[in-house]
């Protein structure tokens, strides 16, 4: 095992909340960190001692932060990993490994990686030439286009729901083929409901966080219940799954998985949507209502400290909101509100600038006796902290 407080240093990949929380487990652990985003004003940046900002291709300055990290992560997928592959000897460094960063920032590499495996994914069709133009044709309506790369909280995706505006998007879509584009469409699949299951693996021990329940909102993540409202089958399904495809990708480090519930013929069915190979906004509930978040799990695995079991620390039940810019009127949240706030056991901001829609600044956490009323409570919080 590493000393602690020895000098380790945990080099985070990124610089945002997500980064933020990381950071802060680690020093609770006696560990250092430092951080590296293009972007000055990042969340964590702020708050490290061992800031690098500058662009990811500004090489001397990626190998600077490489060389003082004891074991480098990151918090963010969308990272150019070919200048991370001429890190050379620090490669072996980041966890989890570049390998799984490559399956996990390419939609049709996960899908790929997922089906072949017979990890169950909806049908998805790869589009890159005009070939699949009529394949396109021919996929069931309605039907979600997504770029392959840089897309989250629903950039990138356009939603063809007759064929009215198959027709209209075609012309688009040859030009943006022919200029080299990969693009995914996906089956838009009815949901009954969105699941996510944290795992954090290291050698070949898995450690599986409790499952979340979500909702999104125009394709941004906007509540988390837990405990999720799922059968032990459903629950034993996709704690297996999780962990199969963790150690089909070998992570090290941790693997968020995101699932869809439909409702077919048979009865529900649950199907993979994407990875994310590091915490997760859906995790930020674990903050609050678990022994060991997410971010102290990451942390563990990181300084190669034992993990113990994972459990809730109650039987309580809580909700997690996401605040977007849009809460926000004139630059600011109607914070007065916070008085009257009921069953509220967390806020945080994340010290973001600029309140933009549907960016996230912050979120908040909310317990009850059941998951509706902690839900019920979160989205009142928000509602009356955007001044509405
Ligand atoms: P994504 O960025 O692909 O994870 O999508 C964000 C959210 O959009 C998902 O969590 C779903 O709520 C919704 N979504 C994405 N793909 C589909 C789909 N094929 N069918 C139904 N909803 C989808």
């Amino acid at each position: 095992m590493k000393e602690l407080g020895n000098g380790t240093v945990v080099g985070i990949l990124g610089g945002g909340q997500l980064g933020l929380f990381l950071a802060q487990s680690l020093a609770r652990l006696g560990a250092h960190t430092s951080v590296f985003d293009p972007d000055s004003q990042a969340p964590a940046l702020r708050h490290t001692a061992r800031p690098f900002s500058a662009p990811f291709s500004e090489q001397s300055r990626l190998l600077a932060f490489a060389e003082q990290a004891s074991v480098i992560t990151y918090e963010f997928e969308h990272l150019p990993v070919h200048y991370l592959a001429g890190l050379g000897e620090h490669v072996a460094k980041i966890r989890p490994s570049l390998k799984v960063l490559e399956v996990a920032q390419d939609r049709l590499i996960e899908k790929k990686f997922l089906k072949a495996g017979g990890f169950p994914v909806v049908p998805f069709l790869e589009l890159k030439d005009g070939d699949d133009l009529a394949k396109l044709q021919a996929f069931p309506l309605p039907i979600l286009v997504k770029t392959v790369r840089g897309g989250y909280d629903g950039k990138g995706q356009t939603r063809l729901n007759k064929q009215a505006d198959l027709d209209s998007f075609l012309p688009r879509l040859k030009e943006r083929l022919s200029a080299g584009e990969v693009l995914v469409a996906e089956q838009v699949v009815e949901l009954h409901g969105e699941l996510s299951c944290i795992v954090g693996r290291k050698a070949k021990q898995s450690f599986l966080m409790p499952i979340f329940e979500n909702v999104h909102q125009d394709s941004i993540l906007d509540t988390t219940v837990f405990p999720a409202q799922i059968s032990d089958e459903l629950r034993r399904q996709v704690e297996e799954l999780s962990t199969a495809i963790a150690t089909a990708l070998d992570v090290q480090g941790l693997l968020t998985v995101e699932y869809f519930i439909v409702k077919e013929a048979s009865g529900l069915k649950i199907y993979v949507n994407e990875l994310a190979p590091r915490p997760h906004n859906s995790g930020h509930l674990s903050m609050q209502a678990f022994n060991i978040s997410q971010f102290d799990l990451l942390a563990r695995l990181l300084l190669d400290l034992p993990v113990g079991k994972i459990e809730p620390i109650s039987n309580a039940c809580f909700a997690m909101a996401n605040i977007l810019g849009d809460c926000y009127h004139d630059k600011r949240l109607k914070l007065e509100a916070l008085a009257d706030a009921e069953g509220l056991v967390e806020i945080l901001l994340y010290g973001k600038e600029e309140p933009r829609p549907a960016r996230k600044m912050g979120h908040l956490i909310t317990t009850g006796a059941t998951v509706d009323e902690a839900l019920t409570r979160a989205r009142a919080v928000r509602l009356a902290l955007s001044g509405s």
